[in-house]
């Protein structure tokens, strides 16, 4: 059963959406301060989380996008007060999956939550990516381009897959470093542009104008596609 954080400040809310939720056989634990919550949210094994937007400590927003810049992608739908329209769109630019204004009804709440739980259950992993003459077929751990295969190291194919699956957003060399090479080995950013160049080489016609993975200076790279 799935396992969900809330981060919510208000005692009453944050009960009854506690009671509500359990009722309907979600596992349930709550923090009622951004800091705590962001401090717990960081932690593997939840499913989804419920983030508030106005709260003590650290807002929602802040919250949403420290996690995702350090790479935490646990499905997150956030709370908010009726009228904030603006919210919405800052919510889900910075990160957030899903969006629900206050006051809401549980059922819709439930709704929202199994949809994100499903689309966060279809293995990534087994999905076959196509962009134009390029094709990464995840299940077999193989790049083709023009239905050619390439000969890639699994750094260079993992390197690869990351920020295809991350199409048309910037990700920093410290996330890439984090996601790809792991906490174990200490590299240096450099070998991050040292994969790429190599990646490059193999992948783009014009490893000098890329076409797929392009430099974002100062900030990273972006797979276009
Ligand atoms: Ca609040």
């Amino acid at each position: 059963m799935a396992l969900l954080l809330l981060i919510e400040d208000e005692p009453g809310l944050r009960l009854t959406l506690t009671d509500r939720l359990t009722a309907e056989g979600f596992t349930v634990e709550s923090r009622a301060e951004g800091l705590s919550g962001l401090e717990a949210a960081r932690r593997a094994g939840y499913d989804l989380i419920l983030l508030d937007v106005m709260l003590p400590g650290m807002d929602g927003f802040t919250i949403c996008r420290t996690l995702r810049d350090e790479g935490v992608d646990t499905p997150i739908l956030m709370l908010t007060a009726r009228g904030q329209v603006d919210d919405r769109v800052a919510g889900l630019k910075i990160g957030a999956d899903d969006y629900l204004p206050k006051p809401f009804h549980t059922p819709e709440l439930v709704a929202r939550i199994e949809a994100l739980l499903r689309r966060a259950r279809k293995d990534p992993l087994a999905e076959t990516l196509r962009f134009g003459e390029i094709e990464i077929d995840a299940k077999a751990a193989i790049v083709r381009k023009n239905g050619q295969e390439l000969v890639l190291s699994a750094k260079e194919y993992q390197l690869l897959r990351f920020l295809a699956q991350r199409r048309g957003e910037v990700v920093t060399r410290d996330v890439l470093l984090k996601e790809v090479w792991g906490y174990h080995s200490t590299p240096l950013t450099r070998t991050v542009d040292v994969h790429m160049t190599w990646l490059r080489q193999k992948l783009e016609n014009d490893p000098s104008q890329p076409a797929y993975l392009i430099t974002v200076r100062g900030m990273g790279y972006r797979f276009d596609g």
